[in-house]
């Protein structure tokens, strides 16, 4: 075994026992060594047994069944499409890893509401260490997530925004709760850089808020800030602020406090949209704007409920366990969706028409 760190609490030596490569890059894990950065077998058992150990027997057996069943998708011509389905936890080992479906699925929701600004800004807003470690409910995470919108909407003058949470950082074995807003900034001509008052300004409503709703009294607070104007930019920073995070080997590494307080946190939303981006709002605006909002939607076969065939809606008819399909009759058109094999075909040909 690896001698640990000096700079090691009992904690972390603890779990330098349990996992011995932890404290090691991947690179460093010699291939015969057990690896829990990338074993998602390991990774599933070890979190199963713990969520079926601790009260959890139902996300336990959810966590199991992952990937094993299908949704059946039928439209009014008879053209069938499987959609796969799947529990949805970070802390599951396929749905916790980045470019998951789960995360796919978030990224391209977000994109109709957020590619169409010619600047997309960023701003971390981040606690003290001690505040950051500690099991925030809910309703406090919420409310981190509005004061941080409202600043950004009187400094920025934007006219909605996404927030998100981010409850861990790189390191394993804590928690480290900060707050990213993803805000479209318009009339600057696409230029993203901005005057240094406003962040100073940013930083210090931050402060402000900080120190009143905690009671503390910290000199500076520390925000940051940056922007994306190309596509590609703005791709990577959606999906950067929608990847997973207590995804399934963090989740390992953690506290059996901190495991209770992220099963806890199972159906809480953590994405939250604000100001003309909210959900009762945001088709409105961005018709206003011309913009389809589905549009990023229809593209992906998995999420869209039109069938790619001949355009009619499809209608959930049932469910189908991965074991009982017969791989004959159906088609792969992405990761994650079928379809029957004469639609398939059907498809293919138009593609070739085009
Ligand atoms: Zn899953
Ligand atoms: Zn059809």
């Amino acid at each position: 075994m690896a001698l640990a760190p000096l700079s090691m609490s009992p904690k972390e030596a603890v779990l330098e026992s349990v996992l011995p490569s932890l404290y090691l890059s991947t690179a460093q894990v010699k291939v015969t060594d057990l690896n829990p950065h990338e074993d998602r077998q390991l990774q599933q058992n070890s979190n199963y047994r713990w969520l079926d150990k601790n009260g959890y027997s139902d996300k336990a057996s959810r966590l199991l069944d992952c990937g094993t069943k299908f949704a059946h998708f039928r439209d009014k011509n008879g053209h069938d499409k499987l959609s796969k389905t799947f529990c949805k936890y970070e802390f599951c080992p396929i749905c916790g890893m980045k470019g998951s479906r789960t995360h796919r699925t978030r990224n391209t929701r977000a994109h109709p509401r957020l590619m169409w600004a010619p600047v997309l800004g960023y701003m971390v807003f981040t606690l003290p260490l001690d505040l950051s470690r500690s099991r925030m409910p809910r309703e406090i995470l919420n409310r981190l997530e509005k004061e941080s919108y409202d600043i950004v909407q009187r400094n920025f003058k934007t006219e909605g925004a996404m927030a998100r949470i981010h409850l861990a950082g790189d390191r394993p074995g804590h928690l480290r709760i900060h707050v990213n807003i993803l805000f479209p900034i318009t009339g600057t001509n696409g230029i993203g850089r901005v005057d240094p008052l406003i962040l100073a300004s940013v930083q210090q409503a931050w402060t402000v808020f900080i120190n009143k709703f905690f009671c503390l009294s910290l000199d500076v607070t520390d925000v940051k800030y940056s922007f994306a104007t190309t596509m590609k930019k703005k791709y990577a920073k959606i999906k950067y602020v929608l990847r997973p995070i207590i995804d399934a080997f963090m989740f390992m590494t953690l506290s059996d406090e901190d495991k209770h307080y992220i099963v806890g946190l199972a159906g809480w939303h953590n994405t939250r949209w604000f100001g003309k981006l909210a959900n009762h709002k945001y088709k409105a605006f961005l018709l206003s704007k011309g913009l389809d909002p589905l549009a990023y939607e229809k593209k992906d076969p998995y999420l869209s409920n039109v069938c790619p065939v001949c355009g009619a809606k499809f209608k959930h008819v049932g469910t189908v366990w991965r074991r009982d399909i017969n791989k004959d009759a159906w088609r792969w058109i992405d990761d994650h969706t079928l379809m029957d094999r004469l639609s398939y075909i059907k498809l293919q040909e138009m593609k070739a028409q085009k």
